[in-house]
């Protein structure tokens, strides 16, 4: 903050001693903002911190530390250089797509976690940059001042006739107007150009938006660096010298702010005080005896993923992954199909959704559970689990022994360790680990109780796991979900979910994560 005053006392002060030069012109202001917590961030900021430019990122709070992602440690440097701490979900859902306690959890619970580091968030960003009054509501009442959305504002070859940028106060300042995210399509000129033609046009609060600043670029929805969410270190470096030598010339009349700095600016004795988070609490586990999955027989269809309701496909590794709704299944009419072709490493399975609590099961620490799932297989399987921390982080948790190939319906059943003392949540997944088909149906986690004995795992004779491990980062970026589905619109991400684990990766890796949930626009 001390920066972005500084900057804007010296723009008064320079526009008080040249009133010839900047009284004509309306002030623009600039904000630089940074989605998703990725990694190459940090020399983007220690760009931006040389040039004396603040900036605001949007964080999702249960990446942090994730392969990939900003650490902990790399947070408190930027909040230190001077830049604003943001929120921007727990996990990245859409969130119009999820249910509204889901959605709110994913709002207020990753502000309450950015608070318990030491951060004051007061500013928000819809992933995909989706939302609706009930969402915008939320954004709202879990304490935001503001939420960005994107694609509002004249961009390089989008929103013609659109404004050039947003007003302050802005209309709907749980919906601002912004231009498109930066991508590799942007030249330096035309960066340079959203921010002339908002001075040229009446100035206002022009906000641009980037992703990854990585290169060399790489296929869209292909890490490390994806076309349609990174633009080059090269392009950026310039951009930022340009940029803050431009504020400098007093006739342009423009400063560069974080989100906040502008928003304190606007609303002067308006600008609320700081509503402390509330974090959601999670549901309750549930009865001894009874399923905790929802749809657990597979039934029902989420619209927006073509997959079950509250079902995701993981995996990971070099292998391809085919995925479809077979029929009948164990049960019901519905079972899900998975074919794997060469394979030489990895896994794919079907999950219940790695979430905040409507589909993933609350757990006990210390309890043990019951897994699961009836099957037909011509390959190799074992089930993967994954638990969740109180901030939303999941993390590999451990994996069956192998079940055997199956030609009728059978059930692999797995009694748990007892739960990680810092776990309240779970998933699991049985996946398939060779070449071959899979059907899954009838899955269950049942808490036995006390009383119950646990079940011993379903061994395989002859069959036994592996010791070695992998990096999970040699696997990490691999491949795109082949989906073989209809879908409501069109999938954001093309990220393939990863969730390593069993042969691979030692229990309590935290994951590399784009597997939680697509990344991308916004
Ligand atoms: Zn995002």
């Amino acid at each position: 903050m001390a920066i972005g005053t500084a900057l804007s006392l010296s723009a008064l002060v320079a526009v008080n001693s040249s009133p010839a030069g900047a009284a004509t012109r309306p002030p623009t202001v600039v904000s630089l903002t940074f989605d998703d917590s990725n990694a190459d961030q940090m020399a983007a900021e220690q760009t931006l911190k040389a040039n004396g430019l603040p900036a605001t990122f949007y964080t999702v709070d249960g990446w942090i530390g994730a392969q990939g992602y900003l650490t902990r440690a790399n947070l408190s440097t930027i909040s230190a250089d001077g830049n604003e701490i943001a929120g921007h979900t727990v996990t990245h859902p859409d969130l119009i797509d999820i249910n509204p306690a889901e959605a709110q959890r994913q709002i207020c619970d990753d502000r309450a976690t950015l608070d318990s580091w030491g951060y004051k968030p007061v500013d928000f960003a819809y992933p995909f940059a989706d939302a609706n009054p009930t969402v915008e509501a939320m954004a709202k009442n879990c304490g935001y001042n503001t939420a960005r959305g994107l694609g509002d504002v004249v961009s390089p070859g989008d929103c013609a006739g659109c404004q050039y940028a947003e007003q302050t106060p802005p209309a709907d300042p749980y919906y601002l107007k912004v231009p498109d995210q930066v991508d590799s399509t942007w030249t330096l000129a035309q960066m340079k150009s959203e921010v002339t033609n908002a001075v040229s046009h009446g100035g206002g609060w022009l906000v641009l938006t980037f992703h990854h600043i990585c290169a060399p670029i790489t296929a869209a929805g292909t890490l490390p660096c994806p076309a349609d969410q990174s633009t080059t270190p090269t392009i950026f470096n310039a951009f930022a010298s340009w940029l803050a030598s431009y504020a400098k010339t007093v006739a342009n009349n423009t400063s560069v702010a974080t989100v906040d700095q502008e928003v304190r600016k606007y609303l002067g004795s308006a600008y609320p005080a700081y509503v402390t988070p509330q974090a959601v609490p999670n549901p309750a586990p549930a009865p001894v005896g009874v399923n905790a999955l929802s749809n657990p027989s597979l039934e029902t269809t989420d619209p927006n993923t073509g997959f079950p309701t509250c079902f995701q496909p993981g995996g990971w590794g070099s292998n391809s992954a085919a995925w479809s709704a077979s029929t009948p299944g164990h049960t019901g009419t519905a079972a899900e199909q998975l074919t794997l072709s060469n394979y030489s490493s990895g896994d794919a399975k079907l999950l219940p959704t790695l979430d905040l609590g409507t589909c993933s099961p609350s757990v006990v620490p210390g309890k043990t559970y019951n897994l699961s799932t009836w099957y037909t297989s011509t390959g190799t399987t074992q089930f993967a689990l994954y638990y969740r921390d109180s901030t939303g982080a999941w993390y590999y948790w451990t994996s069956s022994p192998w079940f055997n190939t199956a030609s009728t319906w059978t059930q692999a059943t797995f009694t748990t360790p007892p739960v990680p003392a810092n776990a309240v949540a779970m998933t699991f997944g049985l996946a398939l680990i060779s070449n071959g088909t899979l059907n899954t149906d009838d899955y269950s986690l049942v808490d036995p109780g006390t009383a119950a004995a646990a079940k011993s795992a379903t061994a395989v004779p002859g069959l036994s796991n592996p010791t070695s491990f992998l990096d999970p980062a040699s696997v990490f970026g691999a491949g795109l979900v082949a989906a073989n589905r209809t879908v409501a619109k069109a999938p954001h991400s093309h990220l393939r979910p990863l969730l390593p684990g069993g042969r691979t990766v030692k229990s309590g890796h935290r994951i590399a994560v784009p597997e939680l949930g697509p990344v991308g626009r916004g």
